[in-house]
């Protein structure tokens, strides 16, 4: 599955984010196993109203949405990347996962401590980035290093490295101006041959600002928001307000009780709803729905796949045997009120193996066995 790391400073409220995340998976997905798979690592359903729409319009038993997983990697401190402490352990789980989230505090609290003595979100971040730039010059150098051996050779692999050996000065280069590097253009070329070493600012990276619970309705109002937002701008990079300690507290309540607490605070829900739509967008994902009476079903697929790519998501051989797909976009599926329905509207597609799959589409596979 599609794994994304929480990162930040000691005491900025992971653990807590992450347990949020893992309790209101299950509390809203009871009889799925989406919960805390090791005491780090947990799967989380994606939420989408879309779901229940078509649902109730197919008369499905079961309604399955689509999930992430979320690995809390705690631990990551000022010189992670020379190896004190645990560091490198901690880096090397950072390496495995798709994309990162970074929560900051935005929070005072005179009881809980900060690492650095006091609240400042663009310190904090500063730190943070830095271990992980660190990390990826050495990663670098390293390669650099063995790509130098090929230097005067010819045929196509030397080719190759001198093209990997461009791109990675260039990345270089970027890391010494303390931009990651996700902020460098590379051709497709050039990203295919960088992707083997994993480099850490080249994951997507979403900010999660962890606000008290007073500043949840107006968040702009925050010092702290305001200076992170500020430099997120400048990287390009989102950021999503959230309160962790909200959310925890929204997990021991029954439904009428959270929604007071809710109302009592001015908002819709405490954040964790956008950090985990955040985190799906900033892969670069979609959706697509299989939907019948037994089961409407949300899947998930990297922009761009064809038909027979996202068969394959559900099924090795629904791939390897496809035949074709019979398609009906989402808007069309609601008006028409369902897949027969649309198909007499003249507005279900028959689609063959070069067709890009679009966000929201319905789909039935037809394939051999
Ligand atoms: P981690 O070290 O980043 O995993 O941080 P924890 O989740 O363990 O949180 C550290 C402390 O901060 C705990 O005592 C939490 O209860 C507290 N904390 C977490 N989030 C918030 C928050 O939004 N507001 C306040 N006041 N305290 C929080």
């Amino acid at each position: 599955g599609l794994k994304t790391g929480i990162v930040g400073l000691p005491n900025v409220g992971k653990s807590t984010m992450f347990n949020a995340l893992c309790e209101n998976a299950k509390a809203q997905a009871a009889n799925f196993p989406f919960c805390t798979i090791e005491p780090n690592v947990g799967i989380v359903a994606v939420p989408d109203p879309r779901l229940d729409v078509l649902s109730k319009i197919s008369g499905s038993e079961k309604t399955v949405p689509t999930s992430v997983e979320f690995v809390d990697i705690a631990g990551l401190v000022k010189g992670a990347s020379k190896g004190e402490g645990l560091g490198n352990q901690f880096l090397a789980n950072i390496r495995e996962c798709d994309s990162i989230v970074q929560v900051v505090r935005c929070f005072e609290d005179g009881d809980v401590v900060h690492v650095a003595g006091r609240v400042d979100p663009v310190d904090d971040t500063d730190v943070i980035n830095f271990e992980l730039a660190l990390s990826d010059i050495t990663q670098i150098e390293k390669r650099l290093e063995r790509l130098k051996k090929t230097k005067g050779k010819s045929g196509e692999e030397a080719k190759r490295n001198e093209v990997e050996a461009a791109a990675l000065q260039r990345i270089m280069a970027a890391l010494e101006q303390n931009k990651p590097a996700r902020s460098v253009d590379l051709s497709e070329e050039e990203a295919e041959l960088v992707r083997g070493l994993c480099l850490l600012t080249a994951k997507p990276m979403v900010y999660a600002a962890n606000v008290a619970e007073d500043d949840l309705a107006s968040p702009a109002d925050n010092k702290y928001v305001q200076q992170l937002q500020a430099k997120a701008a400048e990287e390009g990079s989102g950021v999503v307000v959230v309160s962790a300690q909200v959310e925890a507290e929204l997990n021991g309540l029954d439904k009428e009780e959270a929604a007071e607490y809710l109302e009592a605070l001015g908002v819709q829900e405490g954040g964790l709803k956008s950090l985990i739509r955040a985190t799906y967008k900033q892969l670069g994902l979609l959706t697509y729905f299989t939907s019948g009476e037994k089961e409407t079903r949300a899947w998930t697929i990297k922009d761009g796949f064809t038909a027979p790519q996202a068969a394959g998501v559900i099924h090795t051989d629904f791939e390897k045997g496809f035949i074709r797909a019979e398609t009906v976009a989402y808007d069309d599926y609601v008006t028409s009120g369902g897949m027969g329905a649309a198909k007499e509207k003249g507005l279900l597609r028959l689609e063959g193996k070069e067709y890009v799959v679009q966000e929201g589409d319905i789909m039935l596979f037809r394939f051999n066995v």
